[in-house]
């Protein structure tokens, strides 16, 4: 975990929240954005205002060592990361504070937690590296428990075994982006899964919320790199076989996948793995509208070139990006491979584009770790690329400025996307309008399959202070309805956790929702485990 200290109610590292005048100094570059609202920052409540209740439980004498009771522990343990989170964290507020944290070294430790909490009544949230954007991790439990404890996972982190011949490892579910790939690269091997939480989040929380990561096409989710999975329940172990594919029947790891820690506690998983890329080629094509990107992206998705990276950007985005500054659309176009040179693929997928309007104003980039090779780095895709990294920094500081920002996600079929996308576009600029006077919404494609597109939108507006959490709930609300309204998913890869409830209800079959149930009361009798995720209460 590090000794760098993480923000209690912010994105990332404490130390990278921007000082006074540096927030008010981006104040005076948002402003413009949103028609010039005086944006002053504030500052976030002191560790010593924080508000917790008392804690109604306390550990027992036979788990104490594992426990902390401590109220920073508890805060830093009450929230995900979403904008709903940060500004209630921002403010002071974690009246949902679990009672205590536990931090088991061992499937041994989770069990007896489990065990303790079943015999206690008391309610158990699987806690990962914390940055759900749906309210999967907090202890909204309702009034059938004692109490809730939150079980982080992150001291079960260690990579134990690596099958060079399959490339595949069993890992500990704990384990963050840079400590699992820090372990595996004495391998030469990678996963490359990269959300864009990579550094904070964890590959049980990955598995539990079927989280999409770099890759634009082909491997999407971490479903494509689970091989088998281990996952204890207050009724015993749920232990799958490795195996490459099978047709025996429903697959036992689906149960897994996307369970949300309502199912049990996933301890470790044998996952895909691949040799280091040596070969990289990147580029960055301009269109003169999304409309004809989106056609190009289309084609490419159904090409059969598989880019690494497709990630097309509409104006606003380009812009906001520093991609382009020019009104176009930019595709962010890269393909990789630890075998073979890249030119013959990305000639191809240029010559499609351009059929499209696309321009590669900058030529293609070529990389490769060859002798002699000459690295070049730099362009619209860098530019993107740093962009994407720090966003969630910026997040904070908007919050501290008193503007809403926030970011949906939905996948649709190409027949649908255009009737999907002005529905969006008119639901959420006209919400925008009557509960902020005013707003910008963008939007990008993450990934892209050869049925159609997964589109993410950014929408920020200016809040009025103390009223930020009404108004970005109506704002979700709108997003949500148009979404759903227009043949979309509630989540694409965020998940549903508390937050998208109301809508997943609404997409999954009535006979689906009737099978979930029954599997959490085979599974979690008592129902304990994250109560008011995906079922239930
Ligand atoms: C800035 C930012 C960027 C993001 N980018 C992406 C992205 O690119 N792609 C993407 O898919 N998501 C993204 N997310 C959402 C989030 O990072 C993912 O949902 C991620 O998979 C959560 O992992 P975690 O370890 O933080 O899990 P947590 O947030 O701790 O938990 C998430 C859910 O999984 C359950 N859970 C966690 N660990 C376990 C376990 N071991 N066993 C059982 N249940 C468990 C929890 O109970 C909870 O329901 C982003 C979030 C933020 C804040």
């Amino acid at each position: 975990m590090g000794t760098r200290a993480t923000s209690i109610w912010g994105w990332g590292y404490a130390d990278k929240f921007p000082d006074t005048e540096a927030r008010r100094a981006l104040a005076e570059q948002v402003s413009p954005l949103l028609g010039g609202p005086s944006l002053e920052p504030r500052e976030p409540a002191p560790l010593g205002a924080l508000r917790l209740p008392s804690p109604r439980i306390a550990p027992p004498e036979s788990l104490a060592a594992l426990c902390s009771t401590d109220d920073a522990d508890r805060a830093a343990h009450t929230y995900g990361k979403g904008y709903g989170d940060l500004v209630r964290g921002f403010h002071g507020d974690f009246s949902p504070a679990p009672d205590f944290v536990a931090h088991p070294r061992t499937e041994d430790d989770v069990r007896a937690v489990m065990d303790w909490c079943g015999d206690h009544c008391v309610a158990l949230i699987p806690f990962g590296g914390g940055t759900s954007v749906v309210r999967g991790v907090e202890a909204a439990i309702g009034d059938g428990f004692q109490g809730a404890v939150s079980l982080d996972l992150r001291r079960l982190d260690r990579v134990l075994e690596v099958d060079p011949v399959s490339r595949a490892a069993r890992i500990q579910a704990g384990a963050t982006g840079p400590v699992l790939e820090a372990q595996l690269a004495s391998h030469d091997l990678t996963l490359r899964h990269f959300p864009q939480s990579f550094e904070f989040s964890t590959l049980g929380g990955w598995i539990a919320t079927r989280a999409g990561g770099h890759f634009a096409t082909l491997y999407t989710h971490i479903d494509d790199l689970v091989q088998s999975t281990r996952m204890f329940t207050p009724r015993g172990l749920h232990e799958t076989r490795r195996l490459p594919a099978s047709g025996a029947g429903p697959s036992p790891d689906r149960l897994v996948l996307g369970s949300e820690g309502t199912l049990g506690v996933i301890t470790e998983a044998w996952v895909r793995l691949q040799a280091r890329p040596r070969f990289r080629a990147s580029a960055s094509v301009h269109f003169p509208d999304f409309a004809s990107g989106t056609r190009a992206a289309r084609e490419l998705s159904q090409s059969g070139l598989h880019p690494s990276n497709c990630r097309l950007l509409d104006e606003q985005e380009s812009f906001l990006n520093g991609v382009a500054g020019d009104g176009s659309s930019v595709l962010v176009l890269a393909f990789e491979s630890a075998d073979h040179p890249l030119h013959a693929w990305m000639e191809r997928a240029l010559a499609l584009t351009a059929s499209h309007g696309g321009e590669c104003r900058e030529g293609a980039r070529y990389r490769s770790d060859e002798p002699g090779a000459s690295p070049r780095s730099g362009g619209a895709a860098d530019s993107w690329r740093s962009a994407f990294i720090e966003a969630p920094y910026l997040q904070n500081v908007m919050v501290s400025l008193g503007v809403i920002a926030d970011t949906f996600e939905t996948a649709c079929t190409w027949d649908r996307f255009d009737a999907l996308h002005a529905g969006i576009l008119e639901a959420v600029r006209g919400a925008l309008e009557r509960v902020c006077g005013g707003g910008l919404v963008s939007c990008r494609f993450t990934h892209v399959y050869p049925d159609g597109p997964a589109p993410y939108y950014t929408f920020i507006g200016p809040a009025r202070r103390g009223g930020e959490l009404e108004q970005w709930l109506a704002l979700k609300h709108a997003a949500s309805e148009a979404v759903m309204a227009h043949g979309g998913t509630i989540t694409h890869h965020h998940a549903v956790g508390r937050l998208h409830r109301p809508w997943y209800d609404r997409e999954r079959p009535e006979p689906f929702a009737l099978a979930l149930r029954a599997v959490k009361d085979a599974l979690d009798p008592q129902g304990i485990l994250n109560p008011g995720v995906l079922v239930g209460p």
